[in-house]
């Protein structure tokens, strides 16, 4: 597959605007630095940050046994998503294909972007549809979007699928990895090389508890994280984000904790709300939310919400009519839930 051959011809001749943090990098001597137009009184912020996020990424690469060259970063994974289509979709031309029920922001993406949005369907145990997806797909499908742990149903889909898609699919195939820390799934990033047209989006959102500092991920070959970079905002990752970023990173024993704490909770969350008479179906999940199947979803939300609990009503999705969304929260709030629940008439 030619990469190149797929992105847009505004992008294909841009040269990325160079900025002064770009045309110097420091090799950590002492300099006098008066290229910027900054202040020059520290306080900690009163730099540029590092357009690249240089420290950041090398730690990134290095959990995951990557190169630099295969991340881009970005103020969390809506503006990575951003990035995609205005690199790869050109408006009033090209569409991309979604799978509903998903993640809300692909098709919002799509029309601020002027980009036709093709939806196939997940089946009815919320998998890909590979037939209906390449059968719909045309030579202007650029993008497909692949949300596994998907949002809101939380199952991980079949790999194999995602396989035969990526093998198939004529354009990029983005794996939205939101969830994964949540999911025994292996994570897509570590078959990059294996697949030139694979995008995995991954945020520090979810599991690494950090949806407040807006870090968004982007592993992808180091030509398609080139192509990114031209159209990215030099400083899109700003100062406290990247260092605040690195310490959660680092610190990987503090987040699985948090993991391992989540899931057991989900585990006891998901045999309370099987037990519940208004129930009947609780979903499969991969993620830090659970989809349950109740008997009438606006009542038992509006319930909810008077006990001071609030919930997604994910009812109006296809293939959701009568679901809640429920998030993972800590074991005191589970607990209260748990008391909620059996409440209900
Ligand atoms: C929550 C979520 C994200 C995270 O987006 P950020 O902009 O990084 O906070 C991405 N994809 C899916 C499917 C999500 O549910």
């Amino acid at each position: 597959m030619d990469i190149n051959q797929l992105v847009r011809d505004n992008v294909k001749n841009l040269k990325p605007y160079s900025s002064a943090r770009d045309e110097y990098v420091s090799d950590g001597s002492q300099m006098i630095f008066l290229d910027a137009n900054e202040n020059p009184f520290e306080n900690g912020v009163n730099r540029y940050p590092d357009p690249q996020q240089r420290n950041l990424k090398a730690l990134l690469a290095q959990q995951r046994n990557i190169s630099q060259g295969n991340i881009l970063l970005g103020n969390g994974s809506d503006e990575v998503l951003d990035l995609i289509f205005r690199a790869f979709c050109e408006p009033n031309r090209d569409n991309i294909i979604t799978l509903p029920p998903t993640y809300g922001m692909y098709k919002v993406l799509a029309e601020v972007n002027a980009v036709a949005n093709s939806e196939v369907l997940l089946t009815s145990d919320f998998e890909p549809n590979v037939e209906g997806i390449l059968s719909k797909a045309d030579e202007n499908s650029k993008l497909l979007f692949i949300c596994s742990p998907n949002n809101p149903t939380g199952n991980a889909f079949s790999q194999e699928k995602i396989k035969s898609l990526l093998e198939s699919f004529q354009g990029l195939v983005v794996v939205d990895e939101a969830y994964i820390d949540f999911s025994g799934k292996e994570s897509w990033v570590s078959h990059l090389k294996q697949y030139p047209n694979l995008i995995v989006t991954q945020t520090l959102s979810k599991a690494y508890g950090m949806a407040g500092i807006r870090l968004g991920t982007c592993y992808a070959s180091e030509e398609i994280i080139a192509i990114l970079n031209k159209i990215k905002p030099p400083y899109n990752v700003n100062e406290l984000t990247q260092k605040k970023a690195y310490g959660r990173v680092a610190d990987t024993a503090t987040v699985a904790k948090e993991v391992s704490t989540i899931l057991e909770e989900r585990n006891s969350m998901v045999s309370l709300l099987e037990n519940l008479d208004f129930v009947e179906k609780v979903y499969p999940t991969d993620a830090n939310f659970i989809l349950a199947l109740v008997d009438d979803a606006p009542k038992r939300y509006e319930q909810l919400l008077e006990a001071h609990v609030v919930v997604r009503n994910r009812t109006g999705q296809p293939l959701c009519k009568n679901t809640l969304r429920f998030t993972v929260g800590t074991p005191a709030e589970n607990k209260m839930l748990k008391a909620i629940l059996n409440q209900l008439q």
